[in-house]
Order: C-alpha cells, then structure tokens, then sequence
C-alpha cells in the first residue's frame, strides 16, 4: 500500500502520519520522488481500506494498493518515480537509471593475474566503460574449471582500480565473502547461480555497496523480481537488474536466449536500473556487438561485456570475450551512434573532461 502526499506536505505531518502508521504493526517508508513524497507501507495491509485511510491527514492526496506481490521493487511503490543508482568512484559519481547515459561495464571473465587486469583496465577505460568487471570467485559448472583466484584476485583488482580510476565490480558467492568483497567492490554481484540464494541475498542487503543482481538462467521475471525485493527489504535500496540470457529449448548457436523483452517490461514493473549482458547472454564473441547496439536501442541503462586481451588464452570465457582493440571499435564507432540516436552516450573527451 502507497500513501501519496500532497506537494508542500509538512515534513511534520509525514513524521506524524508515519508515527501513526507504525503504531498500527506498519513499516512505513518515506520515498521522496521528483514531485511528490510517498510513503510506502510494508506489512499486513490487507484488512485496511484505502478510502477510509485517507481521513488520517488533510495532506493525504490518495491511498493505493499495490497489487503486485513484489511491493518495494514495484513502480506503483514510488508511484512512478524512477529510482537511480549512485555510485561513487575514483573518476567521479557513475549514474544508472532511466535517461542517463548508458553506463557500460568492461573487463575479463575472470580475474588472472596483475598484468593483465590492469592492462584491461586502462584499456576499456579510454574505450569509455566506467566500470570495470572481474571474478575473483567464479561459479564454474565443473569442480575441475578455473575457480577465480579468490582473496588474491581483489588485491589485484584494487590495484587496477587504481591504475585506472575505475569502479569495480566483482561477484560474491557466500556470504562468509561479502565482507572482504564489499570493501574492494564499488558493486557487488550476484550471479545468476545465486539468483536465489536468499541467504546471500540478505546478506548483500544487509552491506552498503550497490548489488549487480543477474536473472537466474530458468527465473522468471516475478522471481527475479522478488529477488530483489529480499535485497531491499533487508535494507538496501541499490540494486540494479541484468538480464544474461536464460535457458530455452534451442540453445545449438547460443549459449542462452538474451531476453531483451525484459526491458520493456521491467520498466512497467520496477523503478530498478536495468543492465543487459550480451556477453553471456550469447556466449559467442561474433553476436556480441549486435546485441549490445539493439540493448542500447531498447533502452538498457547499462551494458556488461567481457573484454579479454587475449581471449583464446583466456581461464574462462574466451569465446565470448571481446579483445581491447574490437571493444573500443564497438564502444566508439557502434555504440556510440546507437546511444546518440537516443540521447544517452557520453562522449569519452566530456568523460575525460569531467574526471
Ligand atoms: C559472470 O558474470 O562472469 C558470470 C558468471 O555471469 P552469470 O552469473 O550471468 O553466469
Ligand atoms: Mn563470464
């Protein structure tokens, strides 16, 4: 349920209402939107009448329902205002939301040693990513693949972190890990393995760092979306959502099926950022940058590819992993002309200029 105020409330009388409203078993929760305060209510609401509720002030504009069974990832519950996700890094504020410049994560698979993730690093950054992607813990469908290097991969992480000015983002898998993760990681990630981990999930809901949440390879949207629900319901409100692909009955040419219909139709269901990964998303390195562009005209907030600098050497990955030369090909020549057409690329010299 959504209690709309309205404009010019006094923050009094939300304090009052809010008072009231907790007196009664209620979680209220104060969404200050562009136009509008809302206060947002969690817990049993179901024997309340919206109509009668709004008697409780004269600075109440309406009382809805949320009908959906995701409440704090739902539109309807900040009555229609987008949410952005801020994250700081050592290049500057990075936005991810609806309008903004389309914000695209670059870097390996996984992370194999110094040379090369700091190589990567500087690389994608002058292509224009402002993120940079690794794992130091990977989930491997074999016990005998490539693990991640674990705790050492976040040193050298933190270490290209430096040498490029970019945020990093890397994966956790349990949540013994999150805390060591979540102080080298300016986002965290949450594979589609773990999609519904929901220890995880309340664990990384728990820490401060903004949480990359992938789809689950067979989740639907409404499981995905709750996945997300447990992250903010246990107190963080960062989460960005990736589409990566999911499992269909014809998967001879490509790993998964990227469902870039999800785009339409998270924007009518949640006010998350939304991020496509066309990199797993078709496991082929070839149909990569076709789905990125039409990621970009179907309106991502965001972009995550894999960039390796020798991908036939690569531990993980590989042919699905673009080299630096072809990314920044795609970033400046491709990308860039489809994100301009939609008014949502910034140019490498403003990013530059503005660092
Ligand atoms: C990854 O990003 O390297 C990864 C393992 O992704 P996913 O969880 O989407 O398979
Ligand atoms: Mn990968």
């Amino acid at each position: 349920m959504i209690v709309v105020m309205k404009v010019g409330s006094p923050e009094v009388e939300i304090e009052r209402l809010s008072s009231e409203l907790k007196s009664w078993g209620l979680t209220p929760e104060k969404i200050v939107g562009k136009h509008k305060v809302v206060i947002g209510l969690v817990g049993d609401t179901a024997s309340l009448d919206p109509l009668q509720m709004e008697d409780l002030s004269p600075w109440i504009e309406k009382v809805l329902r949320v009908e959906k069974p995701f409440k704090r990832v739902s539109l309807e519950y900040r009555h229609g205002d987008r949410s952005q996700v801020v994250v700081p890094t050592p290049n500057g504020d990075v936005v991810f939301g609806h309008n903004q410049p389309v914000v695209v994560i670059a870097g390996p698979c996984s992370v194999e040693n110094e040379a090369m993730i700091v190589e990567t690093a500087v690389k994608v950054k002058n292509a224009g990513a402002k993120f940079l992607r690794g794992g130091a813990y990977k989930p491997r469908t074999s016990p005998y693949s490539f693990q991640g290097h674990g705790e050492s991969a976040l040193d050298l992480l933190a270490a290209a972190r430096s040498a490029s000015g970019l945020g990093i983002i890397t994966e956790v898998m349990d949540t013994a890990d999150v805390d060591k993760i979540s102080k080298v990681a300016d986002i965290v990630q949450v594979g589609a393995r773990n999609m519904q981990n929901f220890a995880l999930l309340k664990k990384v809901g728990a820490q401060s760092k903004p949480v990359f949440l992938k789809r689950g390879m067979s989740a639907t949207i409404d499981e995905w979306l709750m996945a997300a629900e447990y992250i903010l319901a246990a107190g963080n409100p960062n989460v960005i959502l990736c589409e990566r692909g999911i499992r269909t009955f014809d998967r001879k040419y490509c790993r998964n099926v990227l469902d870039l219909s999800v785009i339409p139709v998270l924007r009518s269901l949640t006010h998350l950022p939304i991020a496509i990964d066309p990199s797993h998303g078709t496991g082929k390195v070839d149909y990569v940058p076709d789905m990125a562009k039409a990621a970009i005209a179907c309106g991502t907030d965001s972009l995550m590819i894999e960039v390796h600098p020798n991908p036939a050497k690569a531990l993980s990955d590989g042919a699905q992993s673009l080299t630096p030369e072809r990314f920044n090909q795609l970033m400046t020549q491709e990308l860039s002309v489809i994100g301009k057409a939609m008014g949502r690329w910034q140019d490498i010299q403003v990013a530059v200029a503005n660092s």
